[in-house]
């Protein structure tokens, strides 16, 4: 008898090394007599879609064939990471086809946010970027928020066609099929026939009604995530887990402010003013003086700043580079560190602000949203 080598679920070949790469099996499933990866197992018993990641050139391969289709492209964003959860390369192979943006993880957002100016800074934030999206929506996977809306807006604009949904790892889009499966799944999508599409890529099948289907792909590594730049017990730390309080620090100029030991701001001139920080609620920030930062940075990186936890994980980040901004005057002006959070500034006066993060983690600064 021979070794069965692709899944009889999507077709991927088998493999039995790495659990977070497509075609994954434990070595005791090859002994059955139909072999299926654990990704294929977990949806057929369990109706749970797991996550899986991919190199660059197996998505690339992906993207193409999507290009190469008629399709509407669902493209899911953490909210609370933009720039690292964006999907690069996108706007060159999604061809003719629509494409619609979601931003997951709304249930994190302060409860004064204003959604409107969220979407419109996403708009702008995927124009920069190159991608034109015909909409977008904010839900969440987890909580169940605008679920609804989002598979309303993919029947108006899918006009008839497959819908692709594409993403970076860790933007929640397991979450999302999973919701999407459980709470429309059996009843109205069929989906208990066969979830298992019939193909090489492997990719979960969604059916429509009309014939037509919602494809799961495999999520993509993006680098400048932070959550690649720290240990998963630290992510856990700095990824917030419930709606964001925001903390207010009254700041002369010369004050600095540490994130953990993942971020330092630097309150370098203007007048005395609340910084509004949104962060994981329970992420330490620490107080000092500019003078003694570098001091304090060096004494206690790892230690009383962190995450990054202990010496040898503060060594492992890669160096701390600068980022300047002259706040103006008008409004609320947001800092933006990606992957952690944002910090909000509304004086009278222009501010000069010296973030120092990970080189890698994207800062930049918007209009405020609340
Ligand atoms: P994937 O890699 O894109 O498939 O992401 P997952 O579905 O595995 O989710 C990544 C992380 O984000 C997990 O810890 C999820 O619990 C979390 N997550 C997913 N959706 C939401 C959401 O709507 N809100 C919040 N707060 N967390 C979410």
């Amino acid at each position: 008898e021979q070794t069965p080598e692709t899944c009889a679920g999507c077709g991927v070949a088998i493999q039995t090394e790495d659990p977070k790469r497509p075609g994954y099996a434990p070595a005791s499933a090859l002994a059955r007599e139909t072999v299926i990866c654990q990704r294929c197992f977990r949806i057929k018993h369990y109706n749970e879609v797991a996550p899986v990641s991919m190199e660059d050139d197996d998505f690339l391969r992906i993207l193409h064939g999507i290009g190469a289709t008629d399709s509407l492209v669902v493209m899911v964003v953490d909210i609370f990471d933009f720039q690292g959860s964006w999907l690069k390369g996108l706007p060159r192979f999604v061809g003719k086809n629509p494409i619609l943006l979601v931003g997951n993880k709304v249930d994190l957002l302060p409860k004064n946010i204003n959604l409107n100016r969220v979407r419109n800074w996403m708009q702008h934030e995927a124009k920069e970027r190159g991608l034109r999206p015909e909409d977008v929506i904010l839900v969440s996977a987890q909580k169940g928020v605008n679920i609804d809306e989002l598979l309303a807006r993919i029947g108006q604009l899918r006009r008839g066609r497959d819908v692709y949904i594409v993403g970076v790892t860790n933007v929640g889009k397991s979450t999302l099929i999973n919701r999407i499966l459980h709470d429309y799944g059996s009843a109205d999508l069929e989906i208990t026939t066969s979830p298992f599409p019939g193909t090489t890529l492997d990719k979960i099948e969604i059916p429509l009604e009309d014939g037509r289907s919602i494809y799961d792909t495999p999520g993509i590594i993006n680098r400048d995530q932070i959550g690649h730049m720290v240990s998963p017990q630290d992510l856990r730390r700095i990824t917030p887990t419930a709606r964001i309080n925001p903390k207010v620090y009254q700041l002369n100029d010369k004050q600095t402010l540490f994130l953990g030991g993942l971020a330092r701001i630097d309150f370098v001139r203007g007048q005395h003013q609340p910084f509004v920080v949104y962060v994981a609620n329970n992420l330490y920030i620490h107080r000092t003086k500019l003078e003694n930062a570098d001091e304090v940075m060096a004494k206690h990186h790892g230690e009383l700043l962190s995450p990054p936890t202990g010496a040898e994980a503060a060594q492992a980040l890669p160096p701390f580079v600068k980022h300047t901004f002259k706040i103006p005057p008008a409004g609320t002006t947001d800092i933006v560190i990606s992957g952690l959070g944002w910090v909000s500034l509304r004086g009278k006066e222009e501010a000069h602000v010296v973030v120092h993060a990970p080189k890698g983690v994207s800062v930049g600064i918007r209009k405020g949203l609340i």
